[in-house]
This record gives C-alpha cells, sequence and structure tokens, in this order.
C-alpha cells in the first residue's frame, strides 16, 4: 500500500501509526507544512525507505512562515522529497497570493539549483498559477500534483508537462474527481490520504486506508485489484528511479 500524501506529525500519536505502517510494509511519504518542523518530524523515522520524511512550506502558511525559506534551502540538500509546496488561490488566501507565489518561485528555484527533486503538490484552485511556475522552472523536479481539482484544460495542461498525480478517496467520492481520475494516464498515479485532514468512517484517515483507495481505483479501472496493486506499486519503482 502506499500513501503519497499524509502529515504524520500531525496525528496525536505518529508513532503508534508509523509502527502500524511497518508492520504492514506500508510506504507512506510523510510531508510537513513548515521547515521548523522538518527535524521532528524525520526523527519520527529515520532514514526509513518505507516512510520518507519531505520538506515543505504550505501554501496556507506562506504567510505567517516565508522567513522558514532560510531554514529549508540549509536542509534541502539532504533532502530527497519536498512537500507540501504550492499555491492556494481559495478566497480565505487571496490576501496571502503575493507571498505564496513568491514562497513557492523560491523553492523551485532552490530545488532547480539542487539538482531537482521529487515535488508533492498543492493547488488548489490555482492549477494555472501552479503549471505556470513549474514551466519556468522545468529542471525543479517531478511534480506530483496532490489532488488536484483543476478543470479538463488544466488537467491536460499538466499531463503535457508530465505531472503525477496522488489520488484520495475524497477524489474518488466526488463527480468532478472521478472524471479526473479517468483521465490520467494509469502509469503517473498513486494513492494519497492527506491525512489526518481528510476522514474517512467519521474517523481521521489513516495512511492505511490507501488501501480502499486503490480498491476504488481498480473499480473504475475496471481491472482486479491485484493488478492495481502491482500498477501502484510499479509507478512507485518508477517515480523513485526518475529522481
Ligand atoms: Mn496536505
Amino acid at each position: 500500500m502506499i500513501d503519497l500524501h499524509c502529515h504524520l506529525d500531525l496525528y496525536p500519536d505518529p508513532k503508534a501509526i508509523i509502527e502500524r505502517c511497518r508492520a504492514c510494509n506500508q510506504f507512506v511519504l510523510s510531508v510537513m507544512t513548515t521547515p521548523s518542523s522538518y527535524r521532528g518530524t524525520f526523527a519520527l523515522a529515520p532514514d526509513d525507505e518505507l516512510i520518507p520524511t519531505a520538506l515543505g512550506l504550505h501554501p496556507q502558511l506562506a504567510a505567517e512562515r516565508h522567513r522558514e525559506l532560510k531554514l529549508f534551502d540549509e536542509l534541502l540538500p539532504a533532502v530527497r522529497w519536498i512537500g507540501e509546496i504550492g499555491l492556494d488561490g481559495a478566497p480565505e488566501h487571496r490576501q496571502s497570493w503575493a507571498v505564496q507565489l513568491r514562497v513557492f518561485q523560491h523553492i523551485l528555484k532552490s530545488c532547480s539549483r539542487a539538482g531537482g527533486r521529487l515535488l508533492s503538490i498543492h493547488s488548489r484552485h490555482a492549477a494555472t498559477e501552479v503549471l505556470e511556475e513549474l514551466r519556468k522552472q522545468a529542471n525543479a523536479g517531478v511534480a506530483v500534483m496532490h489532488w488536484f481539482s483543476g478543470t479538463k484544460t488544466e488537467l491536460n495542461q499538466a499531463i503535457e508537462i508530465d505531472c503525477w498525480f496522488s489520488i484520495g478517496l475524497p477524489m474518488l467520492r466526488s463527480n468532478k474527481g472521478r472524471i479526473i481520475v479517468s483521465s490520467l494516464p494509469r502509469d503517473r498515479v498513486l494513492t494519497e490520504t492527506d491525512g489526518p485532514f481528510t476522514q474517512n468512517e467519521g474517523r481521521p484517515s489513516y495512511p492505511w486506508d490507501s488501501r480502499q483507495t486503490s480498491l476504488k481505483l481498480a473499480e473504475l479501472w475496471n481491472e482486479s485489484e491485484d493488478t492495481t496493486n502491482a500498477r501502484l506499486r510499479e509507478n512507485l519503482s518508477k517515480l523513485l528511479s526518475i529522481a
């Protein structure tokens, strides 16, 4: 099972979650919202190949935390995954747009200078702008669009610039989300939970909920669960080998 976007550090008892992930051989990309939480989050699962820690600065916190870009640059050389980063164009985050853009551009430039990274990207109400920045910094790395919710045109643009996509249950529950997922190249899709921000069965999502996501993907793709799981595993190895 694969969870390519999970905020492990935000669960009340991350160690217990990690233990269970290890017991079931679960892959979890542990993303974060601020560079200052990197060291603490990394210490939860140090040098664990199945639970890599990403370095991030969430667009919704850009205004409050942009001073941590210096720390971001200091930590970057030792980190392979970057996330959560991106832009958020929702009305409640519009007033921080200028600083969000500056932070995102800075991060992409730093990644490009460092030789490229794997990027888990937030693009809510801002897909066009995110894709534009990715195009400008083509050497920043491999972009994995997390919970993509753009238009058909934006989706085609993302596919065209070789973006990957991480898909969670909320996307598969909505009609719009299912249409997006059906249009994705199957060899660039991975599963995610975005836990604990998302809910499943009336409680926060856990990384192992990605099992339900792959089941739903199998239904949508009209193939067996085994075929879908094999495909997802193959996609993950391919993604890891690009970087
Ligand atoms: Mn997230």
